[in-house]
Order: structure tokens, then sequence, then C-alpha cells
């Protein structure tokens, strides 16, 4: 029997408007306008995860959403900072969409609420401390105890700290104390990526990952949608019912959409 083998190319070597699919090429990474999405699922993000924690250093895992992408385009810092991310996750289904247009194979999105579980499981596991920077007073803490609960001897810390540049050096000394392996930053975009990239190498931590509003739907604070619309692509519209003061941000959603399907 002939079986087509899979070949990973980044998508930006190939001309637009071919269908890679159609020829058995999967892409390694899409150019979502201009921000790069690993075509990656959760196990394999979970294993570059923890390859990047085993060698050390100082590395920005991103949780790239339309949101993200949108701001990128008129913000140059962020986008510069996006750009040196180390491991640009698929957070959503219309960055998903998006990097399926360009030959990405994965099943579907990864995202930072979904990630924290199993990466929590890691890390007890390989004996990695974790640390757990950013949301309103009290969330991260009651996130760490859960987590503590699940994971018998994980090692997690909390601190509800600011994004603000004046509080750098008190959240630094909180987060250097504990020698995290692991740093989730809690603080929304982009202000999470922009304190990871400003202050990541003075708490000297190998993996820091900007994760939103996850702590606030692991802690139940935030309904999260229901699996079906996650499924059907509908989380937007959830998110909207719920928190109608997103409409505001939202709104570059039919944009980024409208954007895709003119430029790839
Ligand atoms: N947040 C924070 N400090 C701030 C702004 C936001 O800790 O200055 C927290 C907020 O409490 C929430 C998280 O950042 O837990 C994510 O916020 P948002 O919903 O805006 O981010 P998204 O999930 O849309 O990226």
């Amino acid at each position: 029997m002939m079986s087509t083998a899979t070949v990973f190319v980044a998508s930006s070597a190939i001309a637009p408007g071919i269908d890679l699919k159609l020829i058995g090429v999967h892409a390694a990474e899409a150019h979502v306008l201009g921000v790069r999405v690993d075509c990656i699922d959760m196990e394999s993000a979970l294993k570059r995860i923890e390859a990047l924690a085993n060698a050390g250093g100082h590395h920005l895992v991103a949780t790239v959403n339309p949101e993200f992408v949108m701001r990128a385009r008129s913000d140059r810092e962020f986008a510069r900072v996006l750009g040196s991310a180390d491991l640009c996750l698929p957070d959503g289904s219309g960055v998903v969409w998006a990097a399926r247009r360009q030959g990405c194979s994965m099943s579907g999105p990864v995202t930072g609420v979904d990630l924290i579980p199993p990466l929590a499981a890691m890390c007890a596991r390989r004996g990695w401390r974790m640390f757990l920077l950013g949301a309103q007073p009290g969330v991260a803490a009651d996130l760490a105890q859960q987590l503590r609960t699940g994971n018998p001897g994980l090692a997690v810390e909390a601190y509800a700290g600011s994004a603000d540049p004046a509080a750098d050096d008190e959240t630094v000394a909180a987060v250097t104390r504990h020698k995290p392996h692991v740093l989730l930053v809690a603080f929304g975009a982009p202000r999470q990526e922009m304190w990871i990239d400003r202050a990541g190498r003075r708490v000297n931590v190998p993996v820091s990952i900007g994760v939103g509003g996850s702590f606030d739907y692991l802690t139940g604070r935030v309904t999260r949608a229901p699996r079906w619309m996650r499924s059907a692509g509908l989380e937007w519209l959830f998110r909207l019912v719920r928190q109608p003061w997103r409409l505001r941000r939202m709104a570059v959603l039919p944009v980024f959409a409208w954007r895709v399907l003119r430029e790839s």
C-alpha cells in the first residue's frame, strides 16, 4: 500500500494558494498576519516545554490568539516580543483556522487553560517548581492550592503582583525566592509578555508562559464556554455574552478574519 510521507516545512517557504494537505505536506509553523504560530498539539507542546525547561536559560512561550495578532500589527514592541518567543501556541479557534489555511495539521487549539493541569502534572513528575504570577489577589493562591491537591509533592507558589514596571523589583524578588523552573504570568496580553521580556532575565526562569485569564477559569471565577461551543469555534460568542465589556477588544475579530482571507 502506498503511503504519503508527511514532510514538515516552514509554511512561509510555500507559495500561497497551494493546498498543502493535498500534496501530503504539513507545515511546522504558520505566520498568521506576520505572527508565528507553531503547528502543534497538546502532547507535543508539553514535550517542547519539557525540552525548554531541561535546557535551562530563559524561554518565552506565547499563547497566540487573534487579539495578539491584531495587536502586534500596531504595536511594534509587542510584535518584537512575540517574535522572540521560543514557542507560539495556537490559543483559539481563529488562529487554528488561519494556520490550517497554511498547511498546519493541528487537531485544535492549545490554550493556556488546557495546558496548565498537564503542565503541573509534568512539573510534579520532574520535581520542577512552578510559580503563578498575576490575576486578582487570592486567585493565583487558590489555583496553587488546587494544583498542590491534585499533584501531591508539587512545589508551587503564587503572587498576585502587578504588571506596573514600578513594582518589578518586588515582583522579581517574590519569584526568585521560589527559584521556579516554570513561571505562569496572568497579567493579560500584552502586559504579561512585556513583563516576561522586561523581567524574564532577572528572574532567571527556564520557561515563562503568558496565560491570560486562565487562573480565573481554573478557579471557577469565570465560566468557560461549553465544550460544544468551543468545538464549533464559538467561544468568542460565549465570552461576549458573559463579559460584554469585551466588545471593544473583540471588535478586531471580524477584521482578523477578513485580513486572513485576503492575505492567504
Ligand atoms: N490582570 C492582572 N493585572 C492587570 C490586568 C489584568 O493581573 O493589570 C489579570 C486579570 O485579573 C485576569 C488576567 O489578567 O486574571 C487576564 O486578563 P484578561 O481577561 O484581560 O486577559 P485575556 O484572557 O483576555 O488575555
